[in-house]
């Protein structure tokens, strides 16, 4: 996904009314502390002051970006990294991923593990065992994927009927004529 505009702060201006935008920096022209923790309200990932540069998302949680200072940032903004794997301690996630470890699972269908450590209690022992975690992979078992890997519909969609696995959304702008014709319907 690609967002072509001239101004997007022009663009989000309009739509001020359903964005929470109190982490933007105070110097930026959309902050505003009107919508701080409002209900059914946006809020920008990465706060007004970076603009998101690459994104691979696997799964609701499980996401990494990196973003880039603009003129909004606060002094000595460097450029971020930022990685987020449900289900994995923090720290592994910070040890052993990358965010081209999150691209290339999206692109490439690959899979990445995490080595962590953890304490339990075992029959009144403090023990330590190695956790060996699959952290990031394509498969997504909640959607239907179709052949490319990167797009998906909802089970029982009617796509699925038309085209197989075929992905359309990869080839052309519009839908074909059939899922037209049944969206007539
Ligand atoms: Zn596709």
């Amino acid at each position: 996904m690609a967002v072509e505009t001239e101004d997007v702060d022009a663009d989000l201006k309009s739509l001020e009314s359903r964005l929470d935008t109190s982490n933007y920096p105070k110097t930026h022209p959309l902050f505003s502390d009107k919508n701080k923790k409002a209900l059914h309200c946006w809020k920008n990932e990465a706060g007004g002051g970076h603009d998101i540069d690459e994104m691979a998302v696997l799964r609701p949680k499980v996401y990494s970006y990196r973003s880039v200072p603009n003129k909004y940032a606060p002094e000595q903004s460097t450029e971020l990294e930022i990685k987020l794997c449900k289900g994995v301690n923090r720290k592994a996630v910070k040890r052993c991923l990358t965010f081209d470890m999150y691209k290339r699972a999206l692109m490439e269908q690959k899979q990445f593990y995490a080595t962590f450590h953890n304490i339990r209690l075992k029959s009144n022992q403090l023990r330590t065992t190695e956790i060996r975690k699959l952290a990031l992979s394509a498969i997504c078992n909640k959607r239907y994927w179709l052949d490319c890997g990167r797009h998906s519909v909802g089970y029982g969609s009617v796509e699925i009927e038309l085209f197989g696995g075929d992905c359309w959304r990869c080839k052309q702008k519009d839908p074909p004529a059939a899922l037209q014709e049944v969206s007539r319907l």
